[in-house]
């Protein structure tokens, strides 16, 4: 389907001399459309405007994100005000085309039945349309015993877990063992890293996981050597973190975008009407490879979250 946007475009592309028209629009690099794997509707933080669906969408079309990932956040250490399954379940009821809801419960939620009582609520949400489990954001140890029963729990319904790393939400330290512990232990589940904390370990010399560190990175980091070694880790190039990871150093960036083309996802964590988004620009000016954008830009979205294929 053609959308306004395009057709617009095209029919000025054919006439000459009109080039003028396009002096506010950004350059086009992109070989295809975006999907978003890491957007939040509603009211996130205290003091933000809230973020509607319809406000999500018309800020997708503005972008070329023809599908968003929504996902709440249920833990009390996630944000200020708690972002449940049930919106973002109806949101994409509405919007099959253009929303793609995940599903979250917080660890210490009190469930009956333990272990099945999770699998029974995860896989009550995936039968509504539910894709995946996340944001997981909560402040309890990577690895914890409660944690570990939510991996097992998706691990068994069969979605993949979108996590946040940073100092005080799905806490580890430099080199992330606790991480790679989650990551052996349910080898089935797939686990989408997002946060600081995620985020710093690109780099050999990170040695704090809440910060946004600058500067060249050093080969070794813990996202390679964990990648390397396990087939079950992916990252979410979202939020300043995401960005600051590519744009730090961006010919180490560049090189990982390309050895790990198979396992990034775009993503930008828009939550809010207004909110600038640093992914754009810094992907346009990458000069990525066509195929290495349709993978990292929604491919690997698409194989992971076992999404029907549009193109
Ligand atoms: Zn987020």
């Amino acid at each position: 389907m053609i959308d306004r946007r395009t057709f617009v475009g095209s029919a000025l592309a054919g006439l000459a001399g009109w080039s003028g028209l396009y002096a506010a629009e950004p350059k086009k690099k992109r070989a295809s459309k975006y999907i978003d794997v890491h957007t939040h509707i509603g009211t996130t933080w205290n003091g933000n405007k809230e973020l509607t669906p319809k406000g999500l969408l018309d800020w997708m079309d503005v972008h070329d994100v023809e599908k968003a990932v929504l996902l709440p956040l249920t833990s009390p250490e996630s944000s200020s005000f708690l972002l449940l399954t049930d919106p973002a379940l109806k949101a994409a009821r509405a919007h099959p085309d253009r929303f793609i809801p995940f599903c979250s419960i917080d660890p210490r939620t009190s469930v009956r039945g333990g272990l099945k009582g999770f699998v029974d609520v995860i896989q009550h949400w995936v039968d509504r349309g539910a894709k995946g489990f996340g944001e997981h954001k909560v402040g309890l140890n990577f690895d914890d015993p409660l944690m570990m029963r939510i991996y097992e729990a998706c691990q068994e319904v069969g979605i993949p877990l979108l996590f946040h790393i940073d100092a005080l939400r799905g806490k580890d330290v430099p080199g992330l063992p606790r991480l790679e512990n989650a990551l052996k232990s349910f080898p089935k589940l797939d686990f989408i890293g997002h946060g600081p904390g995620w985020w710093a370990s690109i780099s050999g010399d990170c040695k704090s996981l809440g910060s946004y560190p600058k500067g060249p990175v050093t080969p070794g980091g813990a996202i390679d050597r964990l990648m390397a070694r396990y087939a079950n880790i992916y990252g979410d190039l979202s939020a300043g973190s995401g960005a600051n990871s590519i744009s730090r150093d961006k010919e180490f960036g560049r090189r990982f975008l390309l050895r790990r083309q198979d396992r990034l996802m775009f993503g930008t964590d828009y939550l809010q009407p207004g909110q600038q988004v640093p992914q754009f620009e810094l992907f346009d000016g990458l000069d990525l490879p066509a195929t290495v954008q349709a993978k990292v830009f929604r491919g690997n979205a698409e194989r992971v979250l076992k999404l029907k294929k549009t193109t």
